[in-house]
């Protein structure tokens, strides 16, 4: 099986052609570097992406705030870790990368925020 994928792990975004049999990667063709080699192991067998989302506050002038993870998580954890971050509603003021969720799905990883929030008393 070939798979095209593209590496991030620098700005040239070398797109490689990746042949995989039988649980092996065989040849990687298109990278520029080493890096690309690792890159393609990474994502083929164990794909991680840092997540970047919003949660609701309860400041009607700032609806939501901007989060992150501040680690990599496993892809195919995402849709789970989505349902965790919609479930937060945000009700003090918060410095920016301040954890808003711990060790979250028990990953070892926090959401932080992305920015700070001041909530205005006089609206909630
Ligand atoms: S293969 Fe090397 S040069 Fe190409 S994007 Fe990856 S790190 Fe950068």
């Amino acid at each position: 099986m070939i798979k095209e994928i593209t590496c991030i792990s620098c700005p040239n975004g070398c797109e490689m052609s990746v042949e995989v049999v039988e649980n092996k990667i065989i040849r990687v063709e298109n990278n520029k570097c080493e890096r690309g080699i690792s890159f393609a192991n990474e994502e083929i067998f164990n794909p991680q992406r840092m997540l970047c989302s919003t949660v609701k506050t309860s400041d009607p002038k700032n609806l939501r705030l901007p989060v992150r993870t501040d680690k990599v998580i496993p892809k195919n954890k995402i849709f789970e870790a989505m349902k965790c971050i919609n479930n937060i509603v945000i009700n003090k003021n918060i410095q920016m990368g301040e954890k808003i969720i711990e060790n979250l799905l028990g990953l070892g990883v926090s959401i932080i925020a992305s920015q700070s929030l001041k909530i205005n008393s006089n609206n909630v």
